[in-house]
């Protein structure tokens, strides 16, 4: 809800969030998981995620489910066993692998959000950016920088744009913030901007493979 109590529609019909399949040290990374959730229901925004019940993606879509809104769980047959991810909330999407999960899982989806994760979030993301830089999609990629977690991962992002290896516009895809809130606000606005300005980048090369 906005300020004024009215219900703000949200540009965003479905956000895919990649996020950690553990929870982290930090409360605050749960608390940023539940809070995004909120922010989602609160928007009208359904969640397509990487499905299971473990670590900040039970957290986040269990959230989203209980909060009455959809949920996509997209999930490799080999991941599917119930000890490797858990019970999955809401529609199950079952995949043949990795690749076409994250095909699938960016196909259903108008915006992108990292919460904190390792390595299989990190991955995640930076597809989905190479593929914006590409001209692949042109749907906005935000950060859920909480704590500061990613300070050091945008950095490493600064130097490549100042040692030449990422154009100054590529650098412009990621969007971050500290608050669900704002980081949706912002993606909002990027969306609305990115629509202005026929597409940024140089080449469409194709729909998602
Ligand atoms: P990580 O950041 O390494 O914990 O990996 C999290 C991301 O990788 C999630 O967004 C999932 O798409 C995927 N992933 C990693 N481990 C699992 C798992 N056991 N079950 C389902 N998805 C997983």
């Amino acid at each position: 809800m906005e300020p004024d109590g009215e219900m703000k529609q949200s540009k965003f019909r479905r956000i895919c969030v990649f996020c950690g399949s553990s929870r982290g040290k930090k409360t605050s990374y749960q608390d940023a998981a539940i809070e995004l959730a909120q922010e989602l229901v609160s928007r009208n925004i359904d969640l397509v995620y990487g499905g299971g019940s473990i670590g900040l993606m039970g957290l986040i879509s269990q959230a989203v489910h209980k909060g009455g809104r959809h949920v996509i769980g997209v999930i490799p047959k080999t991941l599917m066993p119930r000890e490797l991810t858990g019970e999955t909330v809401g529609e199950v999407k079952a995949v043949a692998g990795m690749h076409q999960r994250k095909a699938e899982m960016a196909r259903h989806s108008d915006a992108f959000i990292a919460l904190p994760g390792g390595y299989g979030t990190l991955e995640e993301l930076l597809e989905v950016i190479t593929w914006a830089q590409l001209g692949i999609h042109d749907k906005p990629v935000g950060l859920l920088n909480v704590d500061g977690y990613y300070n050091s991962l945008l950095s490493f992002i600064d130097k490549a744009v100042e040692e030449g290896f990422i154009s100054p516009n590529a650098r412009n895809i990621i969007v971050s913030a500290p608050m669900a809130k704002e980081l949706v606000k912002k993606l909002e606005v990027f969306s609305s901007e990115n629509k202005r300005i026929p597409f940024i980048f140089l080449h469409r090369i194709c729909t998602l493979p």
